[in-house]
């Protein structure tokens, strides 16, 4: 695979997904001089937010970005802000009470029937709003030794029949590790379910390879993928051809997307999203509200009335099954609230 140096290539070539992946803005101000965004308007308050949480944007995803336009609604997911130094009230590091879930490291047992694996910490991309931007990776990252000990805790609980593999990002593992911890999982007689919560497939497509996709073929699990998108901005053409190879390996691909302030709170853009994804063989599944994460609260809308309307605004523009589950998640409850637009 050819390799490309940013800013500088008039004929961009794939790069493999590692290469991809390493060669990343990792400061802001790289960032923003390929996006032609004045840095003295908007390095200090980056840099500010780049201490707390590291910048890790691939070219791939920066190329959709407007380039000059600093409210593009991609750029806003991934740059980051002075914003992120303020402290809100009521917000947490630790917003889902995870720390309490985890009876072996690197696993979560929060609902009955499922536990996830947090496969490692690092992602494709850093998003601005994530819930685990404060996660303590460093202690929840077991490696293969880890892994087995988890699978032990799996081994005495029969009521677990779905794993998921989460993070981070599971796909930033390499294929090879994949498989050797998806057989290991596998001998686990209980286990009917993998699934595999990724962005890879959003921020970087090639991260779909053959030998991904055989391997979810190949494995004995009913498995699914379900990816994060926010915006119909973020699938191109590449983005969909990738997806539309697991649709056509028979592979489920499901959606899930956070309400975003600025971002994607409006009918017209989920709408959008909801096209974009089915057209790549995705179905839209969870529409999340914002998870109070300390040092994200610029991304919350605050208001469930206006999600609400915007999820019944979609039902008029929409058939049921490109309409998203708004849903948002409360420490201590064995399953995710979903909001009926009609409650009161
Ligand atoms: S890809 Fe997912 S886990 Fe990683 S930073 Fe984004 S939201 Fe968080």
């Amino acid at each position: 695979m050819t390799s490309i140096i940013h800013g500088s290539a008039t004929k961009v070539q794939r790069q493999d997904w590692q290469t991809e992946l390493k060669n990343a803005f990792r400061c802001p101000k790289a960032l923003l001089n390929y996006l032609e965004l004045d840095s003295e308007q908007h390095l200090p308050g980056a840099e500010k937010g780049h201490q707390l949480f590291k910048t890790i944007v691939p070219l791939g995803f920066a190329k959709r970005i407007e380039k000059g336009n600093p409210t593009d609604p991609l750029l806003l997911q991934v740059l980051p802000s002075k914003h992120e130094a303020i402290i809100t009230q009521g917000y947490s590091a630790d917003p889902l009470q995870e720390k309490s879930y985890s009876p072996v490291k690197g696993l979560l047992h929060k609902y009955h029937n499922r536990v996830l694996f947090v496969t490692n910490g690092l992602c494709a991309v850093n998003c601005r709003y994530c819930f685990r931007r404060h996660f303590p990776y460093h202690e929840n990252n077991p490696g293969k030794t880890g892994w087995l000990n988890a699978i032990d805790y799996i081994q005495q609980h029969p009521e677990i029949d779905e794993v998921i593999l989460s993070g981070g990002d599971p796909l930033s593992l390499k294929d090879s590790t994949l498989f050797w911890l998806i057989n290991q999982l596998a001998v686990v007689p209980h286990l009917k379910y993998l699934r595999i919560h990724s962005r890879f497939p959003v921020i970087i497509p090639s991260r779909i390879t053959s030998d991904f996709i055989t391997i979810l073929k190949n494995t004995r699990f009913i498995s699914t993928l379900v990816i994060h998108s926010n915006h119909p901005q973020e699938i191109d053409d590449e983005v969909s051809e990738a997806l539309l190879k697991l649709k056509h390996a028979g592979i489920t691909t499901l959606n899930q997307g956070l309400l975003l302030k600025n971002i994607n709170n409006s009918s017209e853009v989920l709408v959008n999203l909801s096209h974009r994804l089915y057209q790549a063989g995705v179905l839209p599944y969870y529409l999340h509200l914002f998870d109070p994460v300390q040092g994200a609260g610029h991304f919350d809308i605050q208001d469930k009335e206006a999600a609400k309307t915007i999820i019944k605004e979609m039902m008029e523009k929409l058939p049921g099954y490109l309409v998203p589950k708004l849903a948002y998640e409360e420490p201590g409850r064995a399953y995710k609230v979903t909001l009926s637009p009609f409650s009161p």
